[in-house]
């Protein structure tokens, strides 16, 4: 059973707009388990999108337009499918009296174009479109289905998940489910997650994927099934393994961030946390404010400074004699940092302002009630990679700390 997706609009082809219709279709075909071969991309041209049309019903069992479905001349999608199949437009009463009745609703004038979107190819069948203007419809050809949607984003997706999907589910008795689960780490790269599941790297049903972020790494688990429950089971002993392998490097899966986790148990532990960050530029601050509003209470504040100068301002900590960086100072930063708004732990990041240089240490401290946590010193690698991967050791510090048996 194969698949194709027909976008239809001159902005597409002009790249005025960015076609993500068919990244969201083709996500969602996945989900039923229908492969998709092609996807096409054709502007408003009555030629051109009847070529496109008859050839994508050629090689597909399914072919999904988006687009072109509007009142206006350019909007030629009724005109190309009627054309690629070989029939007539008439003007479907019923769809007509729909069309008058919701103006009539939004009280907005009918021009004598909106008739046009009551026009469908003879035989279609109608898809009522409940969260816009154009009407959608469906045209059967010879055992093959083509379902023209409207373009506008949220009113394709609507309808794909209220009426396509079960529409394609019943007619071609597609019961095949496509799961995944995202096992997240922190702390650990790519290549070293790959060492530790080498086998489970070749598995077919499920099959096994890394993606790497900076300062994570994800491991997909992606199974196909005839039910949800079946894929789940499935999925459950690779999952149990990668966790067994991968122990405390595992903080979380699918959606879940080490930052919304961090503030999780500190929430669980009625616990707060503030933060002094140089070299990272306020993202450390960022990632925990972004999940902070979950969690109320867990994140005390943070302080962004750029130099040494800027640590002693903000936390009145003074090293005599040292003007460079040191542990000495991520040390004292974490500790006041703690005092000074009144939290439970007290992080401090503290390296270069300039993270474009690569391989100057960034010293890390953890203060707690029961003392200093310390690490290694980290160093700078350039860009948001290298600045992501400080935030992401800077949190494992604290996540670590909150999970005493990681
Ligand atoms: P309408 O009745 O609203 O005109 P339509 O079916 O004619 O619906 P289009 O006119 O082709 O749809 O597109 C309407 C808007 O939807 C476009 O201006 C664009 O913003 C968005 N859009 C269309 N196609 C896509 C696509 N493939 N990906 C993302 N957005 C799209
Ligand atoms: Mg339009």
């Amino acid at each position: 059973m194969q698949a194709e997706i027909v976008t239809i609009g001159t902005e597409l082809l002009l790249g005025e707009i960015v076609d993500t219709n068919s990244a969201w279709i083709a996500q969602q075909l996945t989900t039923i388990g229908l492969n998709l071969f092609y996807t096409t991309t054709v502007g408003d041209n009555l030629h051109r999108l009847t070529d496109v049309l008859r050839r994508a019903l050629d090689r597909a069992d399914v072919v999904i337009t988006t687009g072109g479905l509007g009142p206006t001349a350019d909007d030629l999608t009724r005109e190309g499918v009627a054309a690629a199949t070989g029939r007539e437009l008439y003007l479907n009463e019923e769809l007509l009296e729909e069309i008058r009745a919701m103006f009539g609703r939004r009280r907005h004038a009918m021009t004598s174009n909106n008739d046009r979107q009551a026009r469908l190819p003879e035989g279609a069948e109608i898809i009522h479109n409940p969260v816009g203007t154009a009407p959608c419809f469906a045209v059967e050809e010879q055992g093959k289905l083509m379902i023209s949607l409207p373009g506008v984003p949220h009113e394709m997706r609507y309808l794909m998940e209220n009426e396509v999907l079960p529409l394609l589910a019943r007619r071609f008795g597609l019961h095949e489910v496509i799961k995944s689960r995202v096992v997240r780490t922190c702390g650990i790269g790519e290549s070293a997650v790959d060492a530790l599941i080498p086998e489970l790297m070749l598995l077919s049903n499920p099959t096994v994927g890394t993606r790497a972020h900076p300062g994570q790494t994800d491991v997909v688990i992606t199974a196909k099934a005839d039910s949800e429950a079946e894929a789940e089971s499935l999925i459950a002993p690779v999952e149990a393994t990668i966790r067994e392998r991968l122990g405390f490097r595992v903080f979380g899966i699918d959606q879940e961030t080490v930052s919304g986790v961090i503030l999780r148990k500190l929430a669980e532990a009625g616990q707060s946390l503030a933060i002094l960050e140089l070299t990272t530029q306020g993202e450390l601050a960022l990632a925990l404010a972004d999940s902070a509003s979950a969690w109320p209470g867990t994140f005390a504040g943070g302080m962004v400074v750029t130099d040494l100068a800027g640590v002693q301002r903000a936390t009145g900590v003074r090293l005599e004699g040292q003007t460079a960086l040191t542990q000495g100072w991520a040390d004292a930063a974490a500790a006041a940092v703690r005092e000074r708004l009144g939290a439970d732990l007290g992080l401090a990041l503290v390296g270069p302002a300039n993270p474009a240089e690569e391989g100057q240490e960034v010293f890390l401290a953890l203060a707690t009630p029961a003392g200093l946590v310390r690490e290694e010193p980290r160093r700078t690698r350039a860009g948001a990679w290298g600045r992501w991967s400080l935030i992401y050791s800077g949190l494992d510090m604290v996540r670590r700390y909150l999970t005493p048996e990681a």
